[in-house]
This record gives structure tokens, sequence and C-alpha cells, in this order.
């Protein structure tokens, strides 16, 4: 009698998470202009992890398939024509939308365009000629594993960042990044109070503060609340009058 078999989707390893942050990071200029040598490096460099990850995962696929597999990307690797790189942006571009989705469909997501796989097979051969074929196949296993959550992009640098553990939630791509964006944020309330203590010596904190509390009553009565922007003008003029006060 037949049974149900068995797929195995192998959690992505070191080298594919640090794989996808190159990519995601990668500058991909749209034209080539031969008077700077650095352009291209970032094509070039995600072409050579990716031709070694497409012929490991072509173990078993046949002869026939790894020598095809190992010729395009080849070619596709030394080309570094305007088609090879609108295939590694188009890529990188379809990675960021599949992230977005992730993000809002954190329970899982429908993905097309897979690449072959052969079956039966418990750990199938993987047939993965196309930068994007790579990612979708990459993004793939990373959303079954639960993995995801660990790309982040800085709110603070605009990096693309691999964090330790998953948590929901994050925004810094470092814990460093973290830091400097509290420090600011510390920086930045000092700078309003010292606003609002110079508000304070001309005798316009309790004018404003009354303001916004009006504000509040009146919005509050019809259902809403305070903007955070002035709950945050608030919470520093509230301070201030404690301090006063105190
Ligand atoms: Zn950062």
């Amino acid at each position: 009698m037949a049974r149900n078999a068995k797929l195995l989707l192998p959690v992505l390893n070191k080298k594919e998470l640090t794989f996808l942050r190159t990519a995601l990071n990668a500058s991909i200029p749209a034209t080539i202009t031969a008077a700077d040598p650095t352009v291209g490096t970032d094509v070039f460099t995600l072409s050579d992890a990716a031709v070694k990850m497409a012929i490991t995962y072509s173990r078993g696929a046949g002869n026939h398939y790894q020598s095809s597999i190992r010729q395009t990307w080849t070619t596709l690797k030394d080309g570094n024509t305007l088609t090879h790189r609108d295939k590694w942006r188009r890529a990188i571009m379809i990675l960021k939308e599949f992230l977005a989705g992730a993000k809002r469909y954190p329970g899982g997501l429908l993905i097309d365009g897979l690449p072959p796989i052969g079956v039966p097979s418990k750990r199938p051969p993987i047939v993965v000629r196309e930068p994007e074929a790579l990612i979708r196949w990459l993004f793939f296993r990373g959303m079954a594993n639960r993995q995801l959550g660990r790309i982040v992009e800085c709110a603070y640098c605009g990096k693309w960042g691999l964090r330790n553990r998953a948590r929901q939630g994050m925004k810094y791509c470092t814990k460093q990044c973290q830091q400097d964006a509290h420090l600011e944020g510390v920086k930045r309330s000092q700078n309003s109070s010292i606003e609002f203590a110079a508000l304070e010596t001309s005798g316009r904190r309790a004018v404003r503060l009354k303001q916004i509390n009006d504000r509040k009553r009146q919005l509050e009565n019809a259902g809403g609340a305070l903007p955070k922007a002035l709950r945050r003008e608030k919470e520093i003029l509230d301070y201030s009058e404690r301090m006063r006060t105190s």
C-alpha cells in the first residue's frame, strides 16, 4: 500500500541567509560604465555564490541537468551584461516583495514559480538556472522554516541585516544601530525639553498645555484620541510641570 511521502525542506544555513542579506544590500546600476571598475562587483559576488548553491542543489538530478546548470550560470557570471544585471535586479525586487508579504501574512503565503523539483525523493534535487528561481527557492525554505523574521530592513541606517533571532517588530539591522537610534531619540527628547524649558520661561508653557488639554477633551468627546505628536508634546509639558512643582 502506498504511504504518504515526506519531503524535507532544509532550514537555510548561515551561507544562504548571508547570501540573501548580500542580495538585499546589493547595488546594481542600470547601466555599465567602463570607466568605473567597481561597477558590477555585487553582481559577480552574487553570481559566484549562486553558481555554487545551484550546483549543490542539483545533486541527484543527473549529469545532463548538472552540466546544463553549470553552463547557464557560467555564461551568466562571465557576461556581466545588462540582461544579467536585470535578472538580478528583478530577483532582488521579488525578494523584497516576498519579504513584505511575509511580514503582512506571517501565518503563511502562497509561493508560485518554484524551480523544477525531483520526485520521488526525501531530499529532492532542485534545478535552479536563474537568479529568480534561486531567490524563490531560498525564500520558500526560509518561509517554511520561519526564518525570515531574522532579516530586517534597518529603520536607522537603511541597510538590510541579519539578526540572531527572529522577533516581532524588530527594526534595526544590528545591536549597534539599535543603540545609536535609541541615543538619538534621547538626544531629540532632550532638545525638546530645552525648547519647552524656553517656553516655560517665556510663560507660554501653561498656555500650550491648556491648548493641548482642550484639544484632547474635544477629540475624546468625539470618540477620538490625541495624535502621536501632540501626545508626545503633552508628555514633555506634563513632565516639566511636575519638575517645576516638585
Ligand atoms: Zn542599521
